[in-house]
């Protein structure tokens, strides 16, 4: 049902953002995916994604740059006509209790995880506007609702990710685009992985404690939530049956939040 429409998703060279472009492509979709990584295998994902739909492009902005976001979208536009979706999605963690939180990595965690959203808002709200429909979507986490100890900078970003979302529906409420948010608890893909010899540290767990009574002690269902599940939800974003959904923040969480 997205034939004719594309789809710009950052931090999709991995994880959720990948599933992202995978389900919008399977959808008819072209897709414009983003993120770091190894080029060899960047590129095999890029062509994956083109053969099942019909154009997908690669674009290596690094959202710690204001001018290289700006381009990216513009790329976006010049080259496949987009975009008609945006996902804000590249996200990084640092897990350090505050006194010793690096300030640098405040800075960091802030630009990729909240301001390149409001970037990416900047530069596609024009084209949203000239085109009377849009689709926003950003992956917040269920630390855009509550808090875990030593996530001082990506908690305070995701919070900052709900406002924003509810800031920028209400600004284009009457421009055919919704803006929501998509808030999971813990996805297994490199991000989680990735922090787990930190929280080791941090709290002085062995592996598998940090696993099972760190990560997964809050998720009710004992479950990671796939990162194909929250792909099918901003799926569903993009139907026209969603479009009175806006400003909204979307659990997805094993109940995680419920408690
Ligand atoms: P991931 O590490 O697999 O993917 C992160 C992506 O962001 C990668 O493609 C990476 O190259 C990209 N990226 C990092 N820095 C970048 C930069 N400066 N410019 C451009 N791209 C950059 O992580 P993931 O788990 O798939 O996370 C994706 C999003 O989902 C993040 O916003 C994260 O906070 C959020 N999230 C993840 C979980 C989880 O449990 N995995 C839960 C809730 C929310």
């Amino acid at each position: 049902f997205l034939k004719g429409k594309t789809a710009l998703v950052t931090g999709s060279t991995s994880g959720i953002g990948l599933a992202y472009a995978k389900a919008l492509a399977a959808e008819g979709a072209q897709v414009m995916i983003n993120g770091f990584g190894d080029a060899d295998a960047i590129e095999k994902e890029r062509a994956g994604l083109e053969a099942t739909s019909s154009k997908a492009l690669y674009d290596g902005a690094d959202m710690t740059k204001p001018d290289e976001v700006a381009a990216m979208v513009k790329r976006c536009h010049d080259e496949l006509g987009g975009p008609d979706i945006v996902i804000a999605n590249a996200g990084i963690q640092h897990v350090e209790p505050i006194e010793s939180f690096p300030i640098d990595k405040w800075n960091q965690i802030i630009a990729i995880n909240l301001t390149s959203a409001f970037l990416l808002l900047r530069a596609s709200i024009p084209y949203f506007k000239e085109k009377k429909w849009g689709r926003f979507i950003s992956t917040a986490s269920a630390h855009s609702l509550v808090a875990s100890p030593f996530k001082s900078a990506y908690v305070t970003a995701k919070h900052g990710i709900a406002g924003l979302t509810k800031t920028a529906a209400l600004e284009l409420a009457t421009f055919g685009t919704t803006v929501n948010c998509i808030s999971p608890g813990y996805v297994w893909t490199p991000l989680v992985e990735n922090q787990i010899p930190d929280t080791m540290k941090a709290r002085n767990l062995t592996r598998d404690q940090v696993i099972n009574d760190v990560l997964l002690d809050g998720q009710p269902t004992k479950q990671f939530v796939t990162a194909e599940q929250v792909a099918a939800l901003a799926v569903f974003l993009c139907r026209d049956e969603a479009a009175q959904i806006t400003g909204s923040n979307y659990s997805i969480d094993g109940g995680w939040t419920a408690e």
